[in-house]
């Protein structure tokens, strides 16, 4: 599985937020890169630092030893591995990796569907958000078997620090919904108490330097704290990106018969924002929830 450099040739599809950089630091390693997004403008940047574009996923696939997707929806994902111009017809006996979060099942379906053509698959969600991406200290939890993970930590390395083989197919999905439950209710405990700590007149500033080294310090509260007091509702996570991974969180958790109070609540409070027309704010935009009430 090498090229001329003696890297694997990789190819990327989906270069937005998180995809851009990360291809960013493969290209940057020396690893032969061919990439497509659905906009090609987005591309521009990594093909004038030398990556090659390819018109489909399957023409990425077919020239690829191993192939990242890091897209919106499950339903991306679907279409992307599993279409005539997709990523599991074209590829040549390749390691297909999805790390766009998206659902556990769809991770076993596509897991089953490359071993029928002869690839390795592994689901690989990330957590660290925008700012993880850009510095490739990402966490990624991966599902599938320990061959396909062995051949894959060496290209992961590049753009994570701490990657963990969580079991079989569908794995590194379930155990990116547990990360997304304790999200949801860390930011509103977030969005909480900065509400109050606005209400009480407190300088926001100190107060965050006061808890971010505290017991409450954490992403949610020191990275996205202060986007937050500066009115920076830009998104480095997208509302309605976490609306799905709480969708899909919630199916998995009723089909366990297991109750989820917080995560409703969140999916409750940002389906309100989105309703707003705030869908495309980052996550931290719920602030405005609790000055405004929506
Ligand atoms: P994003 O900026 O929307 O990036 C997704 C990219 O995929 C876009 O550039 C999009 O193209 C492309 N795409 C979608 N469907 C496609 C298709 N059929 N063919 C080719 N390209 C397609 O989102 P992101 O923030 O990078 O997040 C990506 C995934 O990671 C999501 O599942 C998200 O939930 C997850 N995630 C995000 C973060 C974060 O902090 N941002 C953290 C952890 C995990 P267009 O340019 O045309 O839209």
């Amino acid at each position: 599985m090498t090229s001329a450099s003696s890297l694997p040739r990789v190819g990327f599809i989906g270069l937005g937020i998180m995809g851009q950089s990360m291809a960013g630091h493969l290209l940057a390693q020396g690893h032969p890169l061919t990439v497509y997004n659905r906009s090609r403008e987005k591309a521009a940047g990594l093909i004038g630092r030398g990556a090659r574009w390819a018109d489909t996923p399957g023409a990425v696939a077919a020239q690829s030893d191993v192939v990242i997707t890091m897209l919106g929806y499950p339903s991306d994902v679907e279409q992307v591995w599993l279409g005539a111009d997709g990523v599991v017809a074209n590829a040549r006996q390749a390691l297909l990796i999805d790390m766009t979060t998206s659902s556990p099942a769809l991770a076993q379906r596509l897991a089953a569907e490359a071993a029928k053509a002869g690839h390795m698959a592994l689901d690989a969600p990330v957590s660290g958000g925008d700012v993880g991406a850009r510095e490739a200290k990402l966490s990624i939890m991966v599902g599938g078997n320990a061959a396909a993970f062995a051949t894959a930590l060496p290209v992961l390395q590049r753009m994570g620090t701490n990657i963990v083989h969580m079991g079989e197919a569908g794995a590194g999905q379930h155990t990116k919904m547990s990360n997304q439950i304790v999200i949801a209710s860390t930011i509103m405990g977030v969005c909480e108490g900065l509400a109050y700590a606005r209400a009480a007149g407190l300088d926001e500033t100190v107060l965050l330097q006061a808890i971010g080294g505290g017991a409450a310090g954490g992403f949610q509260l020191n990275v996205l704290g202060p986007r937050i007091v500066k009115g920076d509702f830009a998104p480095g996570f997208f509302i309605e990106h976490f609306l799905k991974d709480l969708g899909i969180a919630l199916t998995e958790a009723d089909r366990m018969q297991l109750d989820l109070p917080g995560a409703r609540l969140a999916r409750q409070l940002y389906t309100e924002l989105a309703g707003g027309g705030k869908g495309r704010l980052g996550t931290q935009a719920l602030f405005q929830h609790y000055m405004t009430g929506a």
